[in-house]
């Protein structure tokens, strides 16, 4: 069997007997440990096409595999077959045009150091190891998002390989509502083998962390919340609670501090960063430490990777938010004093202005009158750690679950069954199993969040 699928493409596979094994089969999180039969390391459109048509005519399970960074580890699966894309890396930017071409194995950190050069930029996530592929089919929010919308909202087509071994391209002129379903409906309907997006004009961008002290978290969340909405879409300061990590990039006598604090990102020049800072800088207690500074928008991307190395434990739960009443601060400060770990962490991201300029039913990601993305991740690298970082992620998800608008971003989200699914999707999802019947009958692509056909 291993030969037959060997013999029909250019990449390696990997099975339990090659020395690679147990290294190709590592998901960015390290609390999960799945084996699959092949890894089949895709170089071109043609060895995903042998791919999926052999787990087809096979049977096995099929997961796909972008940056490999999903929390649920929907990257891999038990005795299946892992369509491993990492080694298809390409970018090409048309700098005229403004648009970006990315191959499905790319980091944010790929695309931002292609585009970069050129003055532009895709919006996206905020840390630069995560996969654009993963990302963008789930929806993509980081610091440009109010300004320039989600991933999706900037996606202009991408060729996807269907069930049954064809290449088609969707975008809003051709299978539009393939394209529709794409963005945001996750890895349900083929595999992406390029991207394209608009890219904008971002380069030196002025941002960075501001810690306040914990006991002085509940005025800058109440302030945060009138503060934002009002706030030039240009600048997009996102809010976590958390502690200083113990590391040399800040003072040692923050290290281990319980704070709140808030991570600005201002696309535009420092002179007008001053006036857009003012209302933090007057209105708020004074900071423990504020690190904001003008850098290159691919530095700012990066800010965190080093605190985030691949394979630690992670275990994650999220929301989406519409508003921050006092009863809602109150538990999270209850929740967040509790966190298990100096890394764990509860963030909200803004995801109003430019999102907010499209309608719930014109893409998968229905949220559109929504403020925040909220994630609450149990993080640390001892994996004995597991258990307390899922149970004070749940607890803490539990308790704030009530002040939310129900669903999620699926990107934020375990393995949670399809109740999570349909909450998430909402009336959307009806039209999301239509074209799921329409694309991938047989539910062949069923390693992820599932719309059941
Ligand atoms: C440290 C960290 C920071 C993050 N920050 C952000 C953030 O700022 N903003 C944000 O929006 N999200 C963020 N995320 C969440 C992130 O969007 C998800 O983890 C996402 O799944 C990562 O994509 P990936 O390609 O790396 O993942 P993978 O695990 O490789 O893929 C995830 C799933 O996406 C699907 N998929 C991947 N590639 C393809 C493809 N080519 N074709 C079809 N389906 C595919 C598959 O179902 C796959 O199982 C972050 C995650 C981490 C771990």
């Amino acid at each position: 069997m291993t030969t037959d699928l060997r013999d029909r493409l250019r990449g390696d596979v990997i099975d339990a007997g090659d020395d690679r094994y147990e290294e190709a089969r590592q998901l960015y999180n390290g609390m999960i440990d799945k084996r699959p039969r092949f890894i089949v390391r895709c170089t071109s459109v043609t060895d995903v096409i042998g791919a999926v048509r052999y787990g087809r005519e096979t049977g096995l399970a099929i997961a796909i595999r972008g940056g490999g960074h999903n929390g649920a580890g929907f990257a891999s699966c038990d005795d299946g077959l892992v369509i491993d894309l990492s080694p298809m890396k390409g970018v090409r930017v048309d700098p005229e045009g403004r648009t970006v071409r990315v191959e499905p194995g790319c980091t944010q950190g790929d695309m931002d150091r292609a585009t970069h050069p050129f003055g532009l930029a895709v919006p996206a996530g905020i840390v630069s190891s995560t996969g654009v592929a993963g990302l963008t089919l789930g929806g993509g929010h980081g610091y440009l998002t109010r300004q320039y919308g989600l991933t999706i909202d900037n996606l202009l087509e991408a060729d996807v390989v269907l069930a049954d071994g064809r290449l088609i391209t969707a975008s809003a002129e051709q299978h539009p509502d393939l394209f529709w379903a794409l963005r945001g409906g996750g890895g349900n309907f083929g595999v992406v083998t390029s991207f394209r997006f608009r890219a904008h004009p971002v380069s030196t961008v002025f941002g960075g962390p501001i810690f306040y002290d914990i006991a002085d978290a509940r005025e800058v969340m109440r302030w945060y919340r009138e503060f934002l909405p009002q706030a030039p879409e240009r600048f997009s300061p996102f809010l976590g609670l958390k502690r200083v990590p113990s590391v040399e990039a800040f003072p040692r006598d923050l290290w281990g501090r319980e704070i709140c604090a808030l991570v600005c990102c201002f696309d535009g020049p420092a002179d007008e960063a001053d006036e857009v800072m003012r209302p933090i800088r007057q209105q708020l207690p004074a900071p423990l430490l504020d690190g904001c500074t003008p850098l290159p928008y691919p530095a700012l991307q990066s800010l965190f990777d080093p605190l985030l190395p691949p394979g630690l434990q992670w275990y994650w739960k999220g929301d989406i938010v519409r508003d921050l009443p006092d009863e809602a601060i109150d538990v999270h400060l209850e929740h967040a004093a509790k966190a298990p770990s100096e890394l764990s962490l509860m963030h909200l991201y803004p995801i109003d202005g430019a999102v907010q300029r499209v309608g719930a039913d014109e893409t998968a990601w229905r949220f559109r009158d929504a403020t925040w993305s909220m994630v609450i991740a149990g993080i640390d690298p001892d994996p004995a750690s597991a258990d307390r970082l899922t149970g004070w992620a749940r607890d803490y998800w539990q308790a704030v679950h009530p002040h939310t608008v129900g669903g999620a971003y699926v990107n934020f989200m375990m393995d949670e069954g399809p109740d999570r699914v349909r909450a998430t999707y909402g009336d959307n999802l009806a039209r999301l199993a239509e074209v799921k019947r329409a694309y991938d009958p047989t539910n062949l692509f069923r390693v992820n969040h599932n719309i059941e056909v």
